[in-house]
């Protein structure tokens, strides 16, 4: 009998989280330590709570140097909730998760066992992608539109044949590189609905592509599509109307330049909380530019979508600055908090989403003098929260609302950190990045473990 057949059904109700307190610590029946990818941490299961509140009872009873240590928590549950989300309202549209926001080992298997495809922008995200094992290079998508030779060469061997380009130099390099390659224009939309605006240095506005498809012609190269961003962080759903009708234009453009084209790639952008909205404008545009849809494949590269929730970020609070009597600020920063907290990862690790991604991230008090719990009624008062670094540019929260009594070695948790954090995350200053402790977690994680242990034994077995 295999691992998958003894597997019980599990009772959700078994999930609520408990409340642990610092002298409770978790019943053996909460962990559930599995290794299905003997080369990564093991899968426990729980709720995520759970998991940082045992980060920090093993931190508070551990002797190690850096036992007080940032650790992220990862609940791949809900990695497959926004799939099924996905899947939900944009069925006929398949996703290239954009490997940039989190390489993370577990959520690339969960999302190669579940059958999406990968955005990679390097030679070295190809490779990540790849060595998990089972993984088609159809289904990946080369996305970056300025490559450098070596990896669109590198991109043929591999056998990655699907890449995008929006000027005509990299079609001479193309050319060179990987004349077999399936080419997609990157074409420009209207980002200025996004945190983060990807227009300033990628896309081809639509006057330029009858020349570039021109070129493209010219050169023997296979133009099979077109893609766009709406840009990262989209806050605006009604922008996929104007992107698909400009997305239809390039179509157009492209049949007079001799091409059938046959696939649109509708980009990433994709925020959590207006992802139903943006799907339906989504999908009402394509119904009305691309009403005949027979031999039309339809891809996205979501990237924040899929992970934003699913990290949390336990740091402990290793220094703090408040005056000792009634001393006056220096009137400089008497508009600044009073008291200053400094905790154990900033923006040069996993809180550099606030530089690169213009997030805004928010505390809230994991543990205080040795409980779980903080009472309403406790006092609080305007405090900054700033990363370990000696660079004043390491601010985590200028201004934030903090209880009175917080204290050097209590633990402030910060949650949706999943997108553009650990992978940007630096050692300045000789600190470490923060760790991950994965979980099955709290919605279906008897299936997300199956799914998991399923694609495990297929890539054992060498036949995904
Ligand atoms: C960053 C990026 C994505 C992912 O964007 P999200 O906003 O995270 O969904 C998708 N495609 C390309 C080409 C990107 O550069």
């Amino acid at each position: 009998m295999s691992k998958l057949d003894v597997l019980a059904p599990l009772d959700l109700k078994h999930f609520a989280p408990p409340r642990p307190t610092l002298d409770d610590s978790a019943s053996p029946d909460i962990l559930w330590p599995d290794h299905v990818f003997p080369d990564l941490p093991p899968l426990l299961q729980g709720h995520p709570d759970i998991h940082l509140r045992n980060g920090v009872i093993d931190a508070d009873n551990n002797a190690q140097p850096d036992a007080e240590r940032a650790f992220f928590v990862a609940d791949l549950s809900q990695v497959y909730k926004q799939h099924l989300r996905w899947r939900k309202c944009l069925p006929n549209i398949k996703p290239f998760y954009a490997v940039k926001c989190n390489p993370d080992p577990y959520v690339l298997r969960l999302l190669a066992a579940l059958g999406t495809g990968f955005d990679c922008a390097s030679n070295g995200e190809i490779s990540q992608v790849l060595a998990i094992g089972g993984i088609d290079p159809t289904r990946i998508i080369f996305a970056n539109p300025c490559k450098a030779v070596s990896f669109i060469r590198n991109a043929a061997k591999m056998h990655v044949d699907m890449m995008t380009f929006d000027n005509a130099d990299e079609l001479y390099k193309i050319a060179r590189a990987h004349p077999g390659a399936k080419l997609v224009v990157r074409i420009l939309t209207d980002d200025s609905k996004a945190l983060c605006q990807l227009g300033i240095k990628f896309g081809a506005p639509l006057s330029a592509v009858p020349a570039l498809l021109a070129k493209a012609k010219e050169l023997d190269l296979d133009v099979v599509g077109v893609s766009f961003h709406v840009g990262s962080g989209n806050y605006d759903p009604t922008v996929y109307t104007d992107a698909i009708r400009r997305a239809h234009t390039a179509f157009d453009m492209g049949t007079e330049a001799g091409y059938h084209f046959s696939l649109l790639d509708v980009g990433g952008g994709f925020e959590d909380a207006l992802f139903e909205q943006a799907a339906s404008y989504l999908t009402d545009a394509i119904e009305t530019y691309f009403p005949d849809r027979a031999g039309l494949q339809i891809i996205a590269e979501p990237g924040r979508f899929y992970v934003s929730k699913a990290f949390s970020i336990a740091t402990n609070i290793i220094a703090r600055r408040a005056p000792l009597g009634n001393e006056v600020a220096p009137s400089a920063a008497s508009d600044q908090p009073r008291v200053m907290y400094y905790i154990n990862d900033g923006v040069y690790g996993a809180f550099n989403c606030i530089l690169f991604d213009h997030q805004v991230v928010h505390p809230y008090v994991l543990s205080m003098d040795g409980s779980f719990h903080v009472a309403a009624s406790e006092p609080i008062e305007s405090s900054s929260v700033w990363g370990p670094t000696c660079d004043s540019i390491d601010c985590v929260c200028p201004n934030v609302q903090l209880p009175v009594s917080l204290r050097v070695g209590d633990w402030l948790g910060f949650a949706n950190m999943g997108a553009y954090t650990v992978c940007a995350a630096s050692q300045f200053n000789g600190f470490q990045v923060s760790k991950v402790v994965y979980t099955a977690g709290i919605f279906r994680p008897a299936e997300v473990r199956a799914v998991l242990a399923r694609f495990a034994s297929e890539i054992d077995k060498g036949n995904v």
